[in-house]
């Protein structure tokens, strides 16, 4: 019997897994969902493609990369066209996400022997006639596992860094985004067809949870923070490290001195691209008291000239289904306790599509303030100063990313900002840096992708100490002697008794 498909929601029909457009309802993929055993059985290939690929060496590994780096960039509005069929993402946006990931592959590969491969350190006085020796060794497979909103982006970061590093990679794309998943190991496997070092396995959450028990070496996942838990919780069985890239409730703020014209632009992107599907995106505004209203007119004259549809338009359909009956009741919520809709509103919610909605004075315990809303909507909130908006953007267990419109005090001010990231005078572009780390703090998640930080996170740090002489002052071994002794206690004071 063949399942009847509701745009956009995922269904399994005689083991596969079946992904819809949430536009059109037009299937998008069908790929085999994987039993526990074969997730078990991907990870051991994977391991054997892992020895084989951590045998290529820095260089190696760094020319597959840039080759498939480069195949990436050619086919990239074929890629943009998975994401759209798939996830409903306006193709303008897959577009950019994409470039995104193709820098950051870019980056990896010709940054890991750098940052990972073996050299000497220093070594101290103490130690004089040892030298030391640091490289970070790949840990075997990781498990990538991947949410639905940013389908490319998202496992790259993750994998394209693990990858350099000489891990194999096996990755449980989202349900939503099997196709997307697929697309990025089948044109791996192009440029590396030698062994399967990257291969992706479908299925719905309980898949995820099979590879956190599938004996890979490291599990990276990007998701949400109730999944999360999860997932440490399956990890911990194995005691399995994890990288946590969780949700967000980003905020921005709007200094005094802000040049309002560029913050309202940044906001509506920041807050309105990918239908506001973005954990980096901005949910909440604090503008001070001095420039709200101007702000705030300026916001949604810009938001309510964005248009809405399925093809062509800036913002495309909500994804997941099930996130639409959010966005509702945070909005409904926001405005029953007193919050005003600007723009939008209620009626902007038009399944599969929410209109822009631009949500002022909503009382800080509301949903909309507290929660992921994931819709094109935003909470603008006047402050006294500043101080006050760090204070209430400080105020969430969240603490992804944020941004800060100003001018004196900007830098001082994100700096302040209880968050792993933030953007001074614009909106997400940490994430496209791939020189910089990325990751949150609290219900954000801890590790980092990207950048070195991203790098080591992919590496076992492997000390190694080597003698270079004999030594002055020998006390780790029984052939020390009590002069030994005296020698070494003298001049350990000597050395840091002052
Ligand atoms: P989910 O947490 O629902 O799912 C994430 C992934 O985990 C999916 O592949 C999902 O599979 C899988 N999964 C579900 N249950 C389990 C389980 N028990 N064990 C292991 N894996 C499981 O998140 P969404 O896909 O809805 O993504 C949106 C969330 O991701 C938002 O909170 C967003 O903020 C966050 N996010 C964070 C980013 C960051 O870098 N910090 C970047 C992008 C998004 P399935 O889909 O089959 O259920």
């Amino acid at each position: 019997m063949t399942a009847v498909h509701v745009p956009g929601i995922p269904v399994i029909e005689a083991g596969q897994l079946v992904s819809t457009s949430p536009a059109t309802g037009v299937e998008a993929g069908r790929l085999p969902v994987a039993t526990d055993v074969d997730v078990r059985q991907a990870v051991d290939r994977a391991r054997v493609a892992g020895e084989w690929w951590a045998g290529l060496g820095f260089t190696g590994r760094r020319d597959r990369l840039l080759r498939w780096r480069a195949l990436l960039a050619k086919r990239i509005e074929q890629l943009a066209e998975v994401v759209h069929a798939e996830g409903g993402k306006p193709v303008p946006d897959a577009i950019v996400e994409i470039v995104t990931a193709i820098e950051h592959i870019d980056w990896a590969a010709r940054n890991a022997g750098r940052v990972l491969g073996p050299r000497r350190v220093r070594s101290r006085l103490i130690l004089a006639e040892f030298s030391g020796h640091l490289e970070y060794q790949p840990y075997g497979v990781v498990g990538v596992i991947g949410p639905w909103n940013y389908p490319v982006f998202t496992p790259i970061g993750s994998a394209a860094y693990a990858l350099a590093a000489g891990n194999a990679v096996v990755l449980k794309p989202s349900e939503y985004t099997p196709a997307v998943g697929q697309w990025l190991v089948d044109s791996f496997a192009e440029v590396v067809p030698e062994q399967q070092v990257f291969t992706a396995v479908h299925g719905l959450g309980d898949v995820g949870a099979a590879l956190c028990r599938s004996g890979v070496d490291k599990l990276a996942f990007t998701g949400s923070t109730a999944t999360a838990r999860k997932v440490m919780a399956a990890c911990a069985e194995t005691l399995t490290p994890v990288l946590i890239e969780g949700g967000g409730k980003d905020a921005m703020i709007v200094d005094s001195d802000a040049d309002l014209d560029a913050a309202a632009e940044a906001c509506v992107w920041g807050g309105m691209t990918n239908a506001g599907q973005t954990c980096i995106g901005i949910e909440r505004v604090y503008a001070v008291d001095s420039v709200f209203d101007t702000f705030v007119d300026k916001v949604v004259t810009r938001a309510g000239r964005l248009t809405v549809g399925p093809e062509g338009a800036d913002i495309g359909p909500i994804t997941m289904p099930k996130q639409i009956d959010v966005i509702r009741q945070h909005i409904d919520a926001a405005i029953a306790s007193g919050g005003r809709a600007a723009l939008g509103g209620p009626t902007a919610v038009q399944p599969p599509y929410v209109h822009p909605t631009v949500l002022v004075d909503v009382p800080e315990d509301s949903a909309a303030v507290q929660e992921e809303t994931f819709g094109p909507t935003l909470t603008i909130n006047r402050v006294r100063d500043a101080d006050e908006a760090v204070t209430r953007a400080n105020a969430l267990p969240y603490g992804l990313g944020g941004s800060v419109f100003g001018r004196r005090r900007a830098v001082a001010i994100a700096r302040r900002l209880r968050s792993g990231m933030a953007s001074v005078n614009s909106t997400l572009t940490f994430a496209g840096m791939s020189t910089l780390p990325f990751g949150g703090v609290g219900d954000s998640g801890f590790g980092r992708i990207h950048g070195e930080d991203g790098l080591r996170e992919f590496g076992r740090a492997k000390a190694i100490t080597r003698r270079r002489a004999r030594s002055l002052l020998p006390s780790m071994t029984f052939e020390r002697t009590p002069t030994d002794m005296a020698r070494l206690v003298k001049a350990i004071k000597v050395m840091y008794g002052r």
